[in-house]
C-alpha cells in the first residue's frame, strides 16, 4: 500500500495537525494544599485541551477549584501531580525563571480587581509588561500600547489615570495591558465580578470581538449569564470536571440592547 493511502499515515497526519492547534493541555492535574495538618484537594485530576481560537468559560461554585486551575493555566502555580502544557511546553521541567518567562510571553491576565497602578496614565499602565523587555524600543512600546488601547475602544483616554475612569473603562485598560504582549491566550478570573449587568455585557462584547479577531480566551465565572456568552463551558465541582460541552454563544451585544434603558448616566 502506498504511504498516502495508508490510513495510519492519514491518522498520524491529522493528529499532528490537530496537535499544532492545541494552545494548552491539562493532563490529570491535581493540586493539594497543606493547611496545618490538613490536606485540601483543590484539583483532583483535571484533563482537557484548549484549541487556538476557542472561547472557554470555567464555571463552578465558590471553592470548586476555578482559581486554582486558572493559576496553573497561567503558570503562576504548578500542579502537585499531572502535567500542564502551554503552547507545547510541559511546565513540570521548567525552573522558576523559565516559568515566569513563559508566563510573560504566552499569557495575558485579566483579574476581577483590575490591578492598575494608581496615579499612572492608561497608556503607561498598558506599557508596563514591556517596560523591562529590552528587545522592544520605547517607540515600539508606545505604539503597541496605543494600538492595544484602540483595540479596547479607549483611544480617547490615553492620559487618564484610573481614578478618572469608570470601572468598565479600568477593566478595558487591564484588558489592553493583557493584550500588549500578543499572548497565546487571555485568562480572565471573574473579570466582570465587580461590574453591573450593563457593563458586564459591554466587557463580554469586547471579549467576543477579541475572540472573533482570533484571540483564544479562558474566562472563569460563576455567573451563568456570562458563561452563556462563550463557546464552551467547563464546569468544576469539588476539584473535578463534571461537564465540558460546546454551546451556541449568546451575543453580548444583543443582550446589551435587550436591557431596559439605563437610568444612570
Ligand atoms: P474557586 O476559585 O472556585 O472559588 P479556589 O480554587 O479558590 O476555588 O479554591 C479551591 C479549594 O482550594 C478551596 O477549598 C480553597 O479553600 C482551597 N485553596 C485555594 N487556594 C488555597 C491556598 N493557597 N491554600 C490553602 N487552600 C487553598
Ligand atoms: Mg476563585
Amino acid at each position: 500500500m502506498a504511504a498516502a493511502d495508508n490510513p495510519e499515515h492519514k491518522n498520524a497526519d491529522s493528529k499532528s495537525k490537530a496537535m499544532s492547534n492545541i494552545i494548552l493541555k491539562a493532563d490529570n492535574l491535581q493540586r493539594v494544599f497543606q493547611v496545618g495538618s490538613e490536606q485540601v484537594h483543590a484539583l483532583r485530576g483535571v484533563s482537557f485541551t484548549v484549541n487556538k481560537g476557542e472561547f472557554v468559560s470555567i464555571m463552578g461554585a465558590s471553592g470548586s477549584g476555578k482559581s486554582t486551575l486558572l493559576n496553573i493555566m497561567g503558570c503562576l502555580d504548578r500542579p502537585s501531580a499531572g502535567e500542564y502544557y502551554i503552547d507545547g511546553n510541559p511546565i513540570s521541567k521548567c525552573s522558576k525563571d523559565e516559568l515566569s518567562t513563559l508566563r510573560n510571553r504566552k499569557i495575558g491576565f485579566v483579574f476581577q480587581s483590575y490591578n492598575l497602578l494608581p496615579r499612572t496614565s492608561a497608556l503607561e499602565n498598558v506599557e508596563l509588561p514591556l517596560l523591562y523587555n529590552n528587545t522592544v524600543s520605547n517607540k515600539e512600546r508606545r505604539e503597541r500600547a496605543v494600538h492595544a488601547l484602540e483595540q479596547v475602544g479607549l483611544q480617547e483616554r490615553l492620559d487618564h489615570t484610573p481614578n478618572q475612569l469608570s470601572g468598565g473603562q479600568q477593566q478595558r485598560v487591564a484588558i489592553a495591558r493583557a493584550l500588549i504582549n500578543d499572548p497565546v491566550i487571555l485568562l480572565a478570573d471573574e473579570a466582570t465580578g465587580n461590574l453591573d449587568t450593563r457593563t458586564s455585557y459591554e466587557i463580554m462584547s469586547l471579549f467576543q470581538k477579541l475572540n472573533r479577531e482570533g484571540k483564544t480566551i479562558a474566562f472563569v465565572t460563576h455567573e451563568p449569564d456570562i458563561a452563556d456568552c462563550t463557546q464552551r463551558m467547563i464546569v468544576l465541582r469539588d476539584g473535578h470536571i463534571i461537564k465540558d460541552q460546546n454551546i451556541e454563544p449568546k451575543s453580548a451585544q444583543a443582550a446589551l440592547e435587550a436591557l431596559p434603558p439605563s437610568d444612570t448616566i
